[in-house]
C-alpha cells in the first residue's frame, strides 16, 4: 500500500506531511504489491494526482494483474466502441457504410483489445500503439469511413 506525504520547504510554514492544500512537493512512499519499499517523489504538487500516481504505480506492481484483467477497463473500450459507432450513424453515413464499419470496426478494435489482454491501454504509452493501429484501420473501400484526424476517445479510469 501506498501513501502520500509532503515535503514542505520555505516560505511554506506547514509542518505536517499530511497537509494536502499546500504547494509543496508530494512524495509517494510504502509498500508495493511485490513487497518492494518504494519512496519517490511524485512530481506535483497537487496531492490527487500524487494519490493517482501511486495507485498506478500499486496497479502496475500487481502480480496478479496479467491473470485478472480489468473488467472495468473492458467495459470502457467497449463503451467507446459503441459511442463511435453511435456517433457515426448520427452523422448519417449511408447504412451499407455503417455496417460494414461496424463490423469491421468492432472485430478490429475488440480483437486487438482483447489480444492485448487489455494491459495497460490506459496507462503505460499504449495510446501511441491505440492512435497508430486506429488510423491503420480505414475502412477499405468505404469513401466516407472515419475521417483522418478523427480520434476515439475513451475514459482513462
Ligand atoms: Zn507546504
Amino acid at each position: 500500500m501506498l501513501s502520500v506525504y509532503t515535503r514542505h520547504y520555505s516560505p511554506c510554514t506547514q509542518a505536517d506531511s499530511n497537509h494536502r492544500r499546500c504547494h509543496c512537493p508530494k512524495w509517494i512512499n510504502g509498500t508495493l504489491p511485490t513487497g518492494k519499499f518504494v519512496r519517490v517523489s511524485a512530481k506535483t504538487q497537487s496531492w490527487e494526482n500524487a494519490e493517482r500516481k501511486a495507485r498506478i504505480m500499486e496497479v502496475n506492481a500487481d502480480p496478479l494483474r496479467q491473470t485478472l484483467p480489468d473488467v472495468s477497463l473492458r467495459i470502457t473500450i467497449e463503451e467507446a466502441v459503441r459511442d463511435f459507432l453511435r456517433d457515426e450513424e448520427a452523422r448519417q453515413l449511408a447504412k451499407t457504410t455503417t455496417c460494414q464499419s461496424k463490423t469491421l470496426f468492432q472485430k478490429q478494435l475488440l480483437e486487438w483489445a482483447k489480444g492485448e489482454s487489455l494491459r495497460g491501454l490506459s496507462m503505460a504509452g499504449k495510446e501511441d500503439e491505440w492512435d497508430s493501429r486506429w488510423s491503420g484501420s480505414r475502412i477499405e473501400g468505404s469513401a466516407s469511413g472515419p475521417a483522418s484526424g478523427d480520434t476515439l476517445s475513451y475514459p482513462l479510469n
